[in-house]
């Protein structure tokens, strides 16, 4: 996987840059910010332009205001924050995203300056499909260099994300630098991984990763399957998995899967059963072939946790994605927290797709001994099965 064109390969002097960030922080019924991290991951990238003189102009979505303009998802809050984040610059916000106001204030801007402007999705359709004058209007707001620093919306071919970026010429484009590691870490777990090569893919179902099995069961030297599609697999292999997860209409799949890569899956071999889908529900611990009918398998037993760190403490890299039970509840996130532990302390390089196993090792306090944290669920996904993400198809290899 080639690298893409940076933003340090731009020449950002004096230069208005379009910055496409991913501001989409959860925010309490008073529009408070209760997690920042999302704007603090792109402070690189705009600090990087300021330092250099450009002047970001920056676009971002915050949920999915389907209906139009909706201030309760206004990002002001966002400019807020960003102000405090960096006392040095002067943040400007522009209460739309398009038009005659923006223009103005684009135009106006200063050395130092740094514009947000309002939620990108206030244009619902035009944004997320993609309409040729909405992007067209965003062009017009008078950036000359585009950037995008935003993951979580790459795998989307949407106005801010694509067809803004069309509206300028090839090397007036470029990803910003939170995109730039994602590139390289999620490049590296497809392109050119080190070896022993192991993947751990947990989560709900295998109908959202079989794509995702498919392809890194080809470049791993061991797959590992855990987390609720485990049972599938355990059915498949016509043992009997009580009240646990299955996919009637994958079971075929999964024993076709158990036959490609019999030599590289590994299947937990004891579980946590518990009585109903709750934190204080009744549990035991039973091996996988002697699940009971009335209960349902919830996380991987203390047999299943020396087994994967076993196949683990080899491995020179190792590739993360889905909880191994279900780790929101206290009492069934022990299998992951055991695997997210061991793999902070290895000596490896270690990757872990967005989404929930994300969630899972921050809310185990480990997200700094990670080689990467991807800041896109669906992204990462869509990167690790292979395929090529619209927002970087756009952009050019260096
Ligand atoms: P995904 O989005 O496919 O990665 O799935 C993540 C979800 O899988 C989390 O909400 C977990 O609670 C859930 N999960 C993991 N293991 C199990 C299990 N054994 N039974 C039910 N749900 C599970």
């Amino acid at each position: 996987m080639k690298k893409k064109k940076t933003v340090k390969d731009l020449a950002l002097s004096g230069k208005k840059v379009f910055i496409r960030v991913d501001f989409n922080v959860p925010l309490d019924e008073n529009q408070n910010i209760t997690d920042d991290a999302r704007i603090r991951a792109a402070l690189p990238t705009i600090k990087y332009v300021v330092e250099q003189g450009g002047i970001p102009i920056l676009g971002s979505h915050l949920g999915r205001p389907k209906e139009g303009p909706d201030p309760k998802l206004s990002l002001k809050p966002a400019a807020e924050r960003l102000q405090e984040l960096l006392p040095d610059a002067s943040v400007k916000f522009v209460s739309d995203c398009i038009g005659s106001e923006v223009q103005e204030k684009v135009s106006s801007l200063q050395k130092n300056d740094i514009l947000l402007l309002e939620n990108i999705r206030f244009h619902y359709k035009e944004e997320t499909k993609n309409h040729k004058d909405f992007a067209k209007a965003l062009a017009e707001n008078g950036a000359d260099l585009y950037v995008n620093d935003a993951f979580g919306t790459s795998h989307r071919a949407h106005a801010s994300t694509y067809g803004l970026a069309t509206h300028f010429p090839e090397n007036a484009r470029a990803v910003g630098l939170l995109m730039d590691k994602e590139v390289e870490y999620l490049g590296k777990a497809i392109s050119s991984p080190e070896h022993p090569y192991v993947a751990i893919l947990g989560g709900a179902k295998i109908s959202g990763k079989i794509d995702v099995i498919q392809n890194l069961g080809k470049l791993v030297d061991k797959l590992i399957i855990g987390g609720g599609m485990a049972y599938t697999f355990f059915k498949a292999k016509g043992y009997e998995i009580g009240k646990s997860l299955l996919e009637e209409d994958k079971i075929d799949l999964a024993k076709e899967l158990l036959d490609t890569y019999k030599d590289k899956l590994i299947l937990p071999v004891d579980t946590v059963v518990a009585d109903e889908f709750a934190n204080d529900a009744n549990k035991k611990v039973v091996d996988v072939t002697e699940i009971p009918a009335d209960m349902e398998g919830m996380d991987i037993g203390p047999k299943t946790v020396e087994q994967f760190k076993d196949q683990l403490k080899d491995a020179k890299m190792v590739v993360w994605n889905g909880p191994l039970g279900v780790f929101e509840f206290e009492n069934f996130a022990k299998g992951t927290f055991e695997i997210a532990k061991l793999l902070a302390e290895q000596d490896a390089t270690t990757i872990i797709g967005g989404g929930d196993s994300a969630s899972a090792i921050k809310k185990a306090g480990l997200a700094d001994s990670f080689s990467h944290i991807s800041t896109g669920g669906g992204a990462s996904l869509e990167f690790l099965e292979g395929k090529e993400l619209p927002a970087l198809s756009i952009i050019a290899d260096k």
